[in-house]
């Protein structure tokens, strides 16, 4: 199995191999597939497992064929519970679309710092990764637009509802767009996640990577 045989463009392979990524996870070879041809998808699978690049590389890839591709508002959306991972899935992003013939603009944005130099950032910024609250902040500012938002990721959604993110989600969820492609990562299906995840996905793929024995 490789990236190229799950459907993925050459840019977006060869940027992988250049991460060292060869060999697709479990968790991708499941879910790079079904999220190319838009579907909605839950994928539970522990930490380490590979879960970044598994909705990175495809949103990418369906960026690049994306109807509102030259406008100048957000057509994806990363939500995650902490300013490390959005830095740190902000830089998956960024190299993974190191070969991409159209230009693609990622800005990490997160709370604990002055939010001016962050929405001096955001012009023209396809795929925006934020904290919720943050993110709240920069729409009541008038930064940010969520009009154009066709991809949504909710990542470590477990830690974010358990963290007390709940009700800034949900808020953040009522100003998308409804039409749009939903992704929900989690290393845990608990209550609150399955509850989300019902009033947020329309009939997911589900991806759930078993733990081995
Ligand atoms: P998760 O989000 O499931 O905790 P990550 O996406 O953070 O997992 O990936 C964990 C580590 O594995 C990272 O260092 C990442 O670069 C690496 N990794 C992920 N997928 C692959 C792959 N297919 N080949 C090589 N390394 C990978
Ligand atoms: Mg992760």
């Amino acid at each position: 199995m490789s990236f190229q045989n799950l459907g993925l463009s050459s840019a977006l392979v060869k940027a992988a191999a250049a991460q060292q990524y060869i060999q697709p996870t479990p968790v991708q070879q499941e879910a790079i597939p079904a999220i190319l041809k838009g579907k909605d998808l839950l994928g539970i699978a522990k930490t380490g497992s590979g879960k970044t690049a598994a909705y990175a590389l495809p949103m990418l890839d369906r960026l690049q064929t994306s109807r509102t591709f030259r406008n100048r508002f957000v057509k994806g959306l990363v939500l995650v519970p902490t300013r490390e991972l959005a830095l740190q899935v902000g830089e998956v992003f960024l190299s993974f679309s190191a070969h991409m013939t159209v230009k693609v603009k990622t800005l990490s944005v997160f709370g604990g710092v002055s939010i001016n130099p962050q929405m001096m950032r955001l012009q023209g910024t396809d795929i925006l990764v934020a904290t919720p609250g943050r993110l709240l902040d920069l729409v009541a500012s008038g930064a940010v637009h969520l009009d154009d938002v066709e991809m949504l990721v909710l990542d470590e959604a477990d830690k974010m509802l358990n963290q007390g993110f709940e009700q800034e989600m949900r808020e953040i969820l009522q100003l998308l767009p409804k039409k749009r492609q939903n992704l929900l990562f989690s290393a845990t299906l608990d209550n609150k996640v399955n509850a989300i995840q019902e009033t947020l996905l329309q009939s997911p793929v589900v991806v759930e990577v078993k733990e081995e024995e």
